[in-house]
């Protein structure tokens, strides 16, 4: 198989359960995020589309020679292109979301799609730069979603959920039933996550993170933190995150615990009179040192740092 072909490129599959599959994107690859494939029995639902249309479609095909069938329903957690530029190849699928995602997959979606278009190449060519502020640990995962937007074939479109709720939404098959239930928003305005009670899995979304940080660029770490808080009530055998390996619980308080920290180190930074300049040069605490994305740690504390009153409480 050449370069761009075949899954194992862009994901390896995990087994879950019987009819329950995590897709755990790999680095290089252009899957970026972490997919879900559930059967239902009699339908087949696919949790996230990834980054491009390419390990979408490799993705499709995994969900077809898993289940034996195509995936019937796409769910989205969240609007973010990682999650959601993938949706192409699984038509004539439905694809679900929150009404508050697909409204941001049309208002903000495209315009995403054009700047990241757009920055990859010069990202591209700095990424082994002798200045790359990007650790050498790190670049495989920074190639791979450089090149994957790179490659995207135009021109590009982007296909927003079909099918809208606003707090949960069960799928019911033959077999089992898959809940899908959104809490707000925390990482962006707007989080899905899904879950099988008998199995106790949950696909996450951007909600976890597992050896790797979290971004909170287009959040608010408190009310993120809360949703953790609130998931704690479901008991956890398997929790796949967005991006990284698969967990369990610990791995959902971990973040839970890392964004009320970044709450309390931005809360004391405000007292000390400190600007966002300096607390940008805050040293990483230890226990994070070795988890991937790691320049997401300084903007994660300048967006706590700049929150605002009522995103603060
Ligand atoms: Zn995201």
């Amino acid at each position: 198989m050449g370069r761009g072909s075949g899954a194992r490129r862009h994901f390896r599959v995990e087994k879950l359960a019987p009819g329950v599959w995590a897709a755990i994107a790999e680095d290089g690859g252009y899957a970026l995020c972490n997919a879900g494939i559930v059967d239902l029995g009699d339908r087949t639902v696919v949790f996230d589309s990834m980054l491009t249309p390419t390990a979408g479609a490799a993705l499709a095909a995994e969900a077809r020679r898993r289940t034996g069938r195509s995936a019937n329903v796409v769910v989205n957690s969240h609007y973010h292109g990682d999650h959601t530029r993938g949706n192409v190849s699984f038509l004539p699928a439905s694809i679900v979301s929150t009404d508050r995602t697909r409204e941001l997959i049309e208002s903000r979606g495209g315009l995403h799609w054009k700047w990241d278009r757009r920055a990859m190449g010069p990202a591209l060519r700095s990424l082994d730069a002798p200045d790359s502020r990007v650790p050498l640990q790190e670049r495989a995962l920074y190639r791979g979603w450089f090149e994957g937007t790179l490659a995207v074939k135009l021109p590009f479109r982007l296909f927003p959920p079909d099918v809208t709720f606003d707090q949960s939404l069960t799928l019911h098959g033959s077999r089992r039933d898959l809940h899908l239930i959104t809490y707000g928003g925390g990482h962006s305005p707007s989080d899905v996550f899904a879950y099988l009670p008998e199995e106790r899995i949950l696909f996450l979304g951007d909600l976890v993170t597992v050896g790797m940080h979290p971004s909170a660029g287009d959040g608010v770490p408190m009310r993120w933190a809360d949703i953790l808080r609130r998931m704690r009530s479901l008991e956890v055998s398997a929790a796949v995150p967005g991006h990284g390996r698969v967990g369990g619980g610990a791995e959902v308080r971990r973040i839970e615990s890392y964004l009320r920290e970044l709450g309390r180190t931005a809360r004391s930074a405000r007292r000390a009179g400190r600007s966002a300049r300096e607390l940008r040069q805050s040293p990483m605490p230890t226990k994070y040192r070795t988890w991937k994305f790691s320049e997401f740690y300084a903007q994660n504390l300048v967006r706590a740092f700049r929150l605002t009153p009522s995103e603060r409480a």
